[in-house]
Order: structure tokens, then C-alpha cells, then sequence
């Protein structure tokens, strides 16, 4: 707001203002100190079939245990994190994080399950990303097939062209693209059809809203999904009423706090020895 008020009408900051701002340089600091300090835990959701309620795989989502703070949610840091450029070595960590989960479970005799991490558009489309994910499968042995990526609309419309060759680059390792809260971002569906991706997460903000009868945007995200042959999942499934419905479409996959919430690893694995 300083800013729009132009020239010679520069504003003081309030104390609003003032009180972000450092919240926000206090973050930058800490996030360095976070990751050298091992900080970050991923929780990981499952992710189920809407039929069966069979477990496929999870969800790797960020927790941040702050030593001063404590618990701090990720829509308080993430953004900070791709303000600053830090974003890239937070991905990283929580990369390796993930994958050195997914070799444990696998070394232990545990079933084979995908383990599906957020990347942030601006890391993804770094010109590093698809040797930092060669390394990250030759460092941990990870089974082919074992990571997916999501990512937001926003992050590969930017530039096509890099988007594709990244993608096509981590083909040979099996990884798999989901393209993330579907329907919030540019939802420019032309480009759909060009990236070779796999999934399509519908947003909770659709699910959120569906009725018995009428849902003709779920609908149309759904053949459309079927036309270029993408798996979906349906994010933020909160109701018995919500899975019902979603039962009487083609959507095959789901996630939410009404099979479960995110959890630690170690419920993680019972989950996937005992199902939900
Ligand atoms: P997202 O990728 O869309 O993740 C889904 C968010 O919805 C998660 O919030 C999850 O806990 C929440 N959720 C899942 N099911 C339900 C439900 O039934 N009801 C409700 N109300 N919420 C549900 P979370 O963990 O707070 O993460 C928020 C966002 O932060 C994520 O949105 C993602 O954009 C970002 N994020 C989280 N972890 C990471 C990470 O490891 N790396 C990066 N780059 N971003 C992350
Ligand atoms: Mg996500
Ligand atoms: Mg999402
Ligand atoms: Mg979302």
C-alpha cells in the first residue's frame, strides 16, 4: 500500500506492517538454522482409492518443529521460503527426507508405496532439478516408480517447453506428475494436453462444494481427466456425504481428514501394513 501511493506519498509503515516484516526476515533467519538443525518433519496423508478405500500411497506434507515457536504450519513459511530463494534448499531437504523414508520402509520388507512430495514451482523449474532427482535415486537405491511430484498450475505454464523437457528428463526414473489444487490457478485447460503429466488433484475448494446432484465442474475436470487419461485424486474429502457422491463418479482416488489426517512416519507405516 506505500508503494501505490506514489511518489511524495510515501505512507509509514504501521505496526501491522512493521510486525510482518519481521516475521518475515525472522523466518528467513531461521529457516537456514531449521534445515542445519533438522527442524522439519514430513507428515505424510494417505491417499486412497474412493471405491475400496485401499491405501496407493501417501502425501509428504512439511511440519516445522521451530525450537522457539514451536509448531509452525507451512502456508506461515513455504511462501516466505519462495519469497527468498531459500525454497530451493528447503525442497531439497525435504526431498531427501522423503526418499530416505521411502528406502527405509523398503529395506524393512515394507509393501512398495508411493510417497508423493510438493516441489515448488520455482525449484522444479530449475535447470538442476532433473540431476538433483538422478542423484536422489542413486544415493538412496529408491525403487522405480516410488516418488511422484506435485506441482501447481502456475509452475509449468510459465514456461512450457523447460516444464516438458524436466519432465521427460525424470521419465527414466518413473516419477510421476500431479499437477496440484487443480482449478484454482490459471486453469488454462489448452495447455493441458501438451504436458506430459499423470495426475490432476481436484482442489478442496470443489469438494468442499459438491452436492448429490449437481456438480458440473467435478464433472468436467473428470472427463477431461479421462480424455487425456489422468488418474485424479479428490483433495480435502471431509464428509461421509463428500465420498458418497464422489463414489457415484469416475474419480478413482482420495484424500482427507475423513479417512485421515496427515500423520508421523511410524503411523504411516501402519497404515501400510494394515490399511486405513
Ligand atoms: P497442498 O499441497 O494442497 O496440501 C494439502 C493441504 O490440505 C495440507 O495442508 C493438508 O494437511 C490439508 N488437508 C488434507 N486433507 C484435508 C481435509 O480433509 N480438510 C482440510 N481442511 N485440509 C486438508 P498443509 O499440510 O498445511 O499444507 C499446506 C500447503 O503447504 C500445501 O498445500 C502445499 O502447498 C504446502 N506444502 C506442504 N508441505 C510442503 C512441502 O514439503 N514442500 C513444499 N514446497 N510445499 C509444501
Ligand atoms: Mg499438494
Ligand atoms: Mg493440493
Ligand atoms: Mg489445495
Amino acid at each position: 500500500e506505500a508503494k501505490s501511493s506514489g511518489r511524495g506519498h510515501v505512507k509509514f509503515f504501521n505496526n501491522t506492517m512493521r510486525k510482518k516484516l519481521k516475521t518475515h526476515a525472522d523466518i528467513e533467519n531461521d529457516l537456514q538454522h531449521g534445515i542445519e538443525h533438522n527442524e522439519f518433519e514430513l507428515y505424510y496423508q494417505p491417499i486412497f482409492t474412493i471405491q475400496e478405500a485401499q491405501v496407493i500411497g501417501f502425501e509428504a506434507l512439511v511440519r516445522w518443529h521451530h525450537p522457539t515457536k514451536g509448531f509452525v504450519a507451512p502456508n506461515d513459511f513455504i511462501p516466505v521460503a519462495e519469497d527468498t530463494g531459500q525454497i530451493i534448499n528447503l525442497d531439497l531437504h525435504l526431498l531427501d527426507l522423503a526418499a530416505q523414508q521411502i528406502s527405509h520402509w523398503y529395506q524393512h520388507g515394507l509393501p512398495f508405496t508411493r510417497v508423493t512430495v510438493n516441489v515448488s514451482s520455482r525449484h522444479f523449474a530449475s535447470l538442476d532439478f532433473v540431476a538433483q532427482m538422478h542423484a536422489l535415486y542413486k544415493k538412496y537405491q529408491l525403487p522405480l516408480g516410488s516418488l511422484c511430484l506435485e506441482i501447481t498450475e502456475s509452475g509449468l505454464i510459465g514456461n512450457l517447453e523447460l516444464a516438458t523437457k524436466i519432465i521427460k528428463g525424470l521419465a527414466p526414473l518413473e516419477v510421476k506428475l500431479c499437477l496440484d489444487d487443480f482449478g484454482t490457478g490459471y486453469s488454462a485447460l489448452g495447455y493441458l494436453h501438451q504436458l506430459p503429466i499423470h495426475i490432476l488433484k481436484i482442489d478442496k475448494s470443489f469438494i468442499d462444494h459438491i452436492t448429490k446432484s449437481h456438480n458440473p465442474l467435478i464433472d468436467a475436470i473428470l472427463s477431461l481427466a479421462q480424455s487425456l487419461q489422468l488418474d485424479v485424486v479428490a483433495e480435502g474429502i471431509e464428509t461421509e456425504q463428500q465420498l458418497a457422491i464422489l463414489k457415484q463418479t469416475p474419480c478413482k482416488f482420495g484424500q482427507g481428514f475423513l479417512k485421515a489426517r496427515p500423520m508421523p512416519a511410524k503411523d504411516a507405516k501402519n497404515v501400510i501394513l494394515h490399511g486405513l
